[in-house]
């Protein structure tokens, strides 16, 4: 109606600030996410927020990992837990165990038809590896730096390139397929096979894997990861950096053919500056989370910063997080939750200091950990 299109025009109904909030950032009526000098963007409280208000749910889940040696365990869709019983339903085509046919099921949709053959293949080539492959990370290995990250991806790209056309000749060679004129010599047939025969880490691949398939899957919320993407240097340590480069080859050899396009070192560098900082730990909810199964992103919930005395109370239900204020909170309050588990929460100022830098790259500079120097 013209009356409405007029009024529409003279008083926008978003004011500026929401209008420039990245894609996928949480929204509510409680609170608002604002650039700060410091800590880069916050979730400040808009009104005053009474103890053990819901604050945000968040069931945004991205990208997860959980870790092989829980696989059996703890639930793929649910990460529920029975006190290290094995559950019920045990898949072991793609290594993945339910508590219930309901959260297979779940799974199986949210991996959609070709997630599943992913999975299969990527179940293929770690079972027959031996245990020693998994464990080579030296987590005391310093940061590597931006120079040597683009060196090692540099360092594989000449191979990669050789195992995307001996794949791409796959599919030339399909029936349904038109030729595609690619000759493929003995050289690309090597460098697929040296790639398959590098060390396997099943944890990395399931990183990778999920990322590329969340990226498949939901082509239009990659840009709520690039909205988070910040540390140029996401990687913990040398090890994890060329685990993650292997992890990427063997992915180029085995995925099933509609993914290889989105198996790029940007795709999973990516995802791994998302993780340096965003990612939270799946944790069993007992025995103040001292289980830790393996971690997970959800975009939303990576909004709000740390603190090591929280006004916020994170609780995971299932796949989802849900926010509540641990106490009353005044206007113009940061809402903060606190990146440390149960234990970790109870250690000396020095000692949380070196986690949050170790894990998380940030000096603490918190109510509580001023408070001391002081
Ligand atoms: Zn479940
Ligand atoms: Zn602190």
């Amino acid at each position: 109606m013209p009356t409405d299109d007029t009024s529409t025009r003279q008083h926008p109904r978003s004011p500026p600030t929401m209008a420039a909030l990245p894609p996928g950032a949480p929204t509510s009526s409680l609170f608002a996410i604002r650039t700060t000098p410091h800590s880069g963007r916050a979730v400040f409280a808009t009104s005053f927020i009474l103890e053990g208000t819901l604050i945000w749910r968040s069931d945004d889940l991205a990208l997860s990992v959980l870790l092989r040696e829980y696989r059996r365990e703890v639930c793929g869709h649910c990460f529920s837990y029975e006190h290290g019983r094995d559950l019920s339903i045990r898949d072991q085509d793609v290594g993945f165990a339910f508590c219930n046919p309901d959260c297979q099921a779940k799974w199986k949709e949210a991996q959609g038809p070709i997630g599943l053959q992913a999975w299969e293949k990527i179940e293929a080539l770690v079972k027959g590896r031996s245990k020693e492959d998994a464990e080579m990370m030296d987590v005391d290995l310093p940061r590597p730096k931006k120079k040597e990250i683009d060196a090692a991806w540099d360092a594989v790209s000449s191979q990669a390139q050789l195992i995307r056309i001996a794949r791409t000749a796959e599919r030339a060679t399909n029936a349904d397929a038109e030729g595609e004129g690619v000759k493929v010599t003995k050289q690309h047939k090597k460098a697929l096979q040296k790639a398959l025969c590098n060390p396997v880490n099943p944890d990395v691949l399931s990183f990778c894997i999920s990322g590329i398939l969340h990226r498949y899957n939901h082509p239009s919320d990659w840009l709520k990861v690039l909205a988070l993407a910040q540390d140029p240097t996401p990687y913990h340590n040398t090890d994890d950096l060329h685990a993650f480069v292997r992890s990427y080859l063997h992915l180029l050899a085995i995925l099933p053919l509609p993914l290889l396009s989105l198996c790029t070192p940007e795709t999973l560098y990516l995802w791994s500056v998302h993780d340096s900082h965003n990612s939270f730990g799946i944790r069993s909810l007992e025995d103040d989370g001292s289980e830790f199964f393996g971690y997970g992103c959800w975009p939303a919930a990576s909004y709000f910063n740390h603190s090591c005395a929280p006004n916020i109370e994170k609780q995971r239900e299932g796949p989802v997080w849900v926010f509540r204020a641990g106490r009353d909170v005044e206007v113009e309050e940061e809402l903060c939750i606190t990146y440390l588990s149960g234990e970790e929460r109870k250690l000396s100022r020095g000692k949380r200091m070196l986690t949050l830098r170790r894990n998380w790259g940030f000096e603490c500079g918190c109510e509580r950990c001023e408070e001391i120097i002081v």
